[in-house]
């Protein structure tokens, strides 16, 4: 059956916290585990996931007991897995694999506020919200519009940081499953969620206000709508509209927690930490050193952290920022305190190129490449310090890009 009539013959459809539904046997619900399954490899595969050693555990076991008493069909299989991005998202695929962003772990402050991401995510897959949204689109039209919601996506985001992410996913040929179900399931569906996910909060002895501090959480980001829109937490309204919809159905004063418990902190550190070199990588240098306060107004200094704020400082364009960067990178070394911590010499190194001192990136390229010395990316390095002892220019100050920016400046430079 072609995909489109496949899509076209949804019928009804019936709902109901931890039931078994009539429909769930149906080949629609069997194609569409089929494509999550398959969607959800390719992302594994290709490295999007992050093993966290101990938290990945800790997320299933967590997982495992909220579903407890739910009946899940067996076609699905509930799975967490951390996804690799500083972005504050989570979504779920039709056969159960749900996927929690490094960056929301960081703006989360309490293993309940997980539990009810875990929770409104699983909620998605037990109760086939994937077969609902596409019963939704009633009309030829409109499911056309849900089937190339991806490359609206990808589009729609341009110049965002957003928009790398889904350039990447669309690279990697995530179809339908992936592309719509990290958008979010609509309104009416992500509600429904939400309200079973506090549920099963309550189901399994927990406060189901963690699901109001949650996406209260997520609000601030309120003010840069390029980084919200589009992803699981939906538009500015319909996050509001959740809010206001568990308020009303918790029918409880829900404190305005803004508390980090403790034994939530050290995910929280480590989260905070990944997602601020996350950052870095995708370029976005605001980002990468609000993510650096935020962990150090938890953790206090930290040489990798305050080697990640320098990186970051020397592509600032504040007049002191240059300065500040060797400041940080400095500093980072008196933290470490450890001769096999070589990064900040690197980013001595990149300060000093950016000054113009030849001589002083020279030295600073030697401390980072000493003999014996672990250093990624140490052949591009190597070959940027022999570019800088013949007196070659080097352009921009990552070593990694050489290769290309120097082609495309013209032939004559060998990297
Ligand atoms: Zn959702």
């Amino acid at each position: 059956m072609g995909a489109l009539k496949f899509w076209m013959s949804v019928a009804t459809l019936t709902a109901g916290l931890c039931l078994p539904l009539v429909a769930a046997a149906d080949e629609i619900n069997r194609e569409l585990v089929k494509e999550g399954r398959a969607e959800a490899e390719i992302i594994w595969r290709r490295g999007f996931t992050q093993d966290v050693p101990g938290l990945s555990d800790t997320l299933q076991t967590r997982l495992a007991r909220l579903v407890g008493a739910c009946e899940v069909d067996p076609a699905v299989t509930l799975k967490v897995r951390v996804f690799r991005s500083p972005m504050p998202n989570a979504f779920c695929l039709p056969d159960g694999s749900i996927f929690l962003f490094q960056g929301l772990l960081a703006k989360l402050n309490s293993w309940e506020q997980v539990d009810f991401v875990l929770a409104h995510e699983a909620r998605h897959a037990i109760g086939w919200h994937a077969q609902k949204r596409l019963a939704q689109a009633k009309s030829r039209v409109a499911i056309y519009q849900v089937l190339s919601l991806g490359a609206t996506i990808a589009l729609g985001t341009s110049g965002s940081s957003n928009a790398g992410f889904y350039d990447m996913l669309a690279q990697l040929g995530l179809g339908l499953a992936t592309s719509s179900m990290i958008s979010g399931y609509g309104r009416e569906l992500e509600s429904e969620a939400d309200r079973d996910g506090c549920q099963m909060l309550r189901q399994a002895g927990r406060d189901p206000c963690a699901s109001l501090s949650a996406l209260r959480l997520i609000i601030p980001e309120e003010k840069e709508e390029s980084k919200l829109a589009n992803v699981f937490w939906g538009s500015h309204p319909l996050l509001r509209e959740r809010i206001a919809d568990l308020e009303e159905f918790l029918a409880a004063d829900c404190p305005t927690d803004t508390l980090i418990a403790a034994d939530y902190r050290s995910c929280k550190e480590l989260m905070l930490l990944d997602s601020a070199s996350l950052w870095l990588e995708h370029k976005d240098y605001e980002e990468t050193l609000k993510a650096c306060e935020s962990h150090q107004r938890l953790a206090g200094p930290h040489p990798l952290a305050t080697t990640v704020r320098g990186f970051a400082l020397v592509h600032a364009t504040g007049p002191d920022s240059l300065m500040m960067a060797e400041r940080n990178f400095r500093q980072a070394l008196a933290l470490a305190n450890d001769a096999g911590f070589r990064l900040p010499w690197r980013g001595l190194a990149e300060a000093a190129i950016v000054r113009a001192d030849t001589v002083a990136a020279v030295a600073y390229y030697e401390q980072y490449l000493a003999e014996g010395a672990q250093v990624p990316n140490r052949r591009a390095c190597q070959r940027r310090l022999q570019a800088l002892r013949e007196g070659r220019t080097v352009f921009g100050t990552d070593p990694a890009d050489d290769k290309t920016r120097l082609k495309a400046d013209g032939p004559g430079e060998d990297f």
